[in-house]
């Protein structure tokens, strides 16, 4: 379906949980974090309905994300459920990878087809500082046994926090040198708990490019910019809600957990897709694609409109 910009919508993403087996800085608060009751957590038949009215309308790719996807029991179904619909092509999924080894093969199994990591450091003591208790080991086997049970062009993500990582840049990006790893930095966003950091928490994603000056432009997918060095097997993305207007290229649209659909990850804009039929499913959506808005305002009021934290809206 085309939204009211001309852009084509056909990329959907799940929030399944709003839990998490950690706790990063940037994403939520460390103690007494309000969570869902199990029973406001949409059912795997709801997620299926909604997927299922989605690809009617054109979506072919689901990313399945959260809180920390992997914490929902049962999810390696929800997987089979969500890649069975008729339309799907793609079923993805965002994790922070600590308990996915045990899982990987299973998962790829049941009709996963790419994995997103975040990884916003490759020291361990930084790692438990600022997923506030992961295990950096637990999330570097999580990413081997993507790689051993299959999964292709795996894409790492790592946030950029001045004066946190912004030296690991580098080695970061190094992941792609040898593997065909798509690494990708996101200018941190002033959402939930990074709200409130400083002016200079927020780097531009510049310092990539900057720190490594032998990548070259390659083009643009969905939101990202793909750059790549000569004789690297993976590539370098950047993603730059702060510093660049990216929306033209937004072809998404979000559910919460608890069964909002969010036309756009900043704007407050919800639409209630709970207790409705196929037909009204198939209404709602149309309603929230037309709603999209151009762009975001971040930039400028350097302030997200959502009034919902990361883990609440998936990532
Ligand atoms: N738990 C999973 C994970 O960490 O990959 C999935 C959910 S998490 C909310 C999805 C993505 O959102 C992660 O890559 C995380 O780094 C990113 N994220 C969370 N808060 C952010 C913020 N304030 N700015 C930029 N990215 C953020
Ligand atoms: Fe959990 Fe992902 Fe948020 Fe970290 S970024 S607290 S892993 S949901």
């Amino acid at each position: 379906m085309i939204d009211g910009q001309g852009r084509q919508i056909g990329y959907l993403r799940l929030s399944v949980t709003d839990r998490c087996n950690c706790r990063c800085t940037y994403c939520m608060a460390e103690g007494g974090v309000p969570m869902l009751g199990h029973a406001d957590i949409l059912s795997f038949e709801e997620l299926t309905a909604i997927v299922r009215a989605a690809a009617e309308l054109g979506v072919t790719k689901v990313r399945l994300t959260g809180g920390e996807p992997l914490v929902r029991r049962g999810i390696v179904d929800l997987v089979r459920m969500v890649a069975a619909v008729p339309g799907v092509a793609e079923v993805a999924m965002t994790t922070n990878a600590c308990l996915l080894a045990p899982v990987a093969a299973e998962l790829r199994e049941a009709g996963l087809t790419r994995i997103n990591v975040s990884l916003d450091t490759l020291r361990a003591d930084r790692y438990e500082k600022i997923t506030r208790g992961g295990r950096l080991e637990d999330a570097l086997a999580g990413l081997e046994a993507a790689r051993a049970a299959g999964f292709e062009h795996t894409k790492i993500n790592c946030v950029l926090m001045g004066g946190v990582n912004d030296d690991e840049v580098a080695d970061v990006a190094g992941l792609a040198k040898g593997e065909p790893y798509d690494v990708r930095f996101i200018e941190l966003m002033p959402i939930g708990p990074a709200a409130t950091w400083p002016q200079g928490s927020f780097v531009s994603a510049d310092v990539v490019t900057e720190t490594l000056p032998e990548l070259r432009f390659i083009g643009r997918e969905g939101v990202a910019e793909l750059y790549q060095a000569k004789s690297w097997a993976g590539c370098v993305g950047l993603i730059r809600p702060m510093s660049h207007k990216f929306c033209d290229g937004c072809s998404r649209i979000r559910v919460t957990a608890d069964g909002r659909l969010k036309p756009c990850l900043h704007s407050a804009a919800e639409i209630g897709l709970r207790g409705l039929g196929h037909d009204e499913l198939l209404a709602a959506l149309r309603a929230g694609i037309a709603a999209k808005p151009k762009y975001h305002h971040m930039d400028e009021n350097h302030a997200s409109e959502s009034a919902r934290d990361m883990n609440e809206i998936g990532g």
